[in-house]
């Protein structure tokens, strides 16, 4: 198989988890949102992201500044959507919002005003999801805003001119069921959407718990190795 073929066969494959565990969740009716992919391309290059675009592929996900970046300079002439999907620092907001879409990571109050800069330069509303940790209150904080400090989050969002809030994003912790975590954020969702009814996307799930996120009524999934291949481990 050349890697045209293997991404094609890893895109089907995904495509046709995606649409049992729809099935599965009784989410096959005529008034679900669906649920879009997003393909994870860290760690692989340009080449790779301009193949999925030619097989069809839309959504791109990067969790790295320089890397999107470049990758997104890279592929400017395709017509793709960028996720920024990563760790983000106060420093590199606004260039970050120079070349994303969609950010998906926003996890703490200090990232607005950046964001909101980079996307008035780029002269048009940036989409952003709030990140929600899933871990157990207490344990080692990982990405993510706490549950509680969504409103607030969300609230700043909504007051920045050129930011549109369209939702959340979370990964299921290390050591748990997913379809427990994923249960918790489905929780968090419904007070957000009591508040913003049109931050509806839900971005959850990745190569290991998709089905699971897709039954706690994610919108998107985030998929990288079931598609791509597995990452080298450091780079
Ligand atoms: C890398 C990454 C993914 C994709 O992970 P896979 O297990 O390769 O599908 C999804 N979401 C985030 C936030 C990531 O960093």
């Amino acid at each position: 198989m050349n890697r045209r073929e293997e991404l094609e066969a890893g895109l089907a494959a995904v495509r046709a988890r995606i649409e049992a565990a729809r099935s599965g969740a009784g989410r096959d009716g005529p008034h679900d949102p669906g649920v879009g992919l997003v393909v994870v391309t860290k760690f692989f290059p340009a080449s790779d992201v301009r193949l999925l675009a030619d097989l069809g592929v839309r959504d791109v996900g990067e969790n790295r500044h320089q890397e999107a970046e470049a990758k997104a300079a890279e592929c400017a002439d395709l017509d793709l959507v960028w996720h920024y999907i990563g760790a983000l620092q106060s420093n590199k907001a606004t260039a970050v919002a120079r070349y994303a879409d969609v950010v998906e990571s926003l996890d703490r109050p200090k990232l607005v005003r950046g964001l909101d800069r980079g996307a008035a330069e780029r002269g048009r509303p940036l989409d952003v999801l709030v990140q929600v940790s899933l871990d157990p209150p207490g344990s080692q904080h990982r990405a993510g805003a706490a549950p509680d400090d969504v409103p607030a989050l969300a609230e700043a969002v909504e007051a920045a001119e050129h930011l549109r809030l369209r939702g959340l994003m979370a990964v299921a912790p290390l050591g748990e069921e997913p379809a427990a975590a994923f249960a918790r954020l489905a929780a968090v969702r419904e007070r957000l959407l009591a508040d913003h009814p049109r931050a509806d996307r839900l971005s959850a799930g990745m190569s290991g718990d998709l089905d699971e996120a897709v039954a706690a009524g994610a919108t998107h999934v985030r998929v990288g190795s079931a598609i791509l291949g597995s990452r080298p481990a450091v780079r």
